[in-house]
């Protein structure tokens, strides 16, 4: 079974563990790594080391940074009474990119799915509402367009409107035009209850 030293298939298995990594990446990379500079090897395993020592949730908004705040809740030009809800760090970072809002976010880091199990105390809600003890406008739900992101959207937004705040929801993927008949029921319950009070 073991081919070869006992140290070597360690950190085979170390790195099929990885996601997306399987057996026969994990090693071509072990004897990349192997062949590598040994200045190299300890740039990679430190700079492993200190992400994860460093790396925590944003006292804010929840997502991941190495300082206490994020750069976006740490700006003076972001608008503080606006919070965008998504999904997790790459959505964030996917809006970011937009370089079009100004607000800043609040990150749950998952979606309501009762499939897997995962209920309202699973994800990052309690941090949502306690941050809306603050002053706060407006709540966009940017969840995704999935049945956990309309779930998790649809159950926000029942527990913000009762105090007040303005909640709105990311467009819906209803085409102009297009006749409602056709549309999925995803869809369709994402327009009507993000439907704007006129
Ligand atoms: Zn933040």
């Amino acid at each position: 079974m073991d081919y070869y030293s006992n140290q070597i298939s360690k950190l085979i298995e170390e790195l099929s563990r990885l996601p997306g990594i399987g057996t026969k990446t994990a090693q071509r990379l072990a004897f990349h790594i192997i062949n590598m500079p040994e200045e190299q090897v300890k740039n990679l395993s430190s700079s492993i080391i200190d992400a994860k020592h460093n790396v925590r949730y944003c006292k804010e908004c929840l997502t991941l940074t190495d300082k206490e705040l994020c750069p976006i809740c740490s700006s003076p030009k972001r608008n503080k009474q606006q919070i965008m809800v998504v999904e997790n760090p790459r959505d964030l970072a996917a809006y970011e990119k937009t370089g079009k809002y100004e607000g800043v976010y609040h990150v749950l880091h998952g979606a309501i799915s009762p499939m897997l199990g995962i209920g309202p105390a699973d994800i990052k809600l309690k941090e949502l509402m306690m941050r809306l003890q603050g002053d706060v406008d407006e709540v966009i739900i940017a969840t995704n367009s999935s049945l956990e992101g309309e779930a998790t959207a649809m159950y926000i937004s029942k527990l913000i409107k009762p105090a007040g705040i303005k909640v709105s929801r990311i467009a819906s993927g209803i085409p102009v035009g297009g006749d409602l008949e056709y549309i999925d029921e995803v869809t369709l319950l994402r327009a009507l209850e993000g439907r704007v009070e006129l």
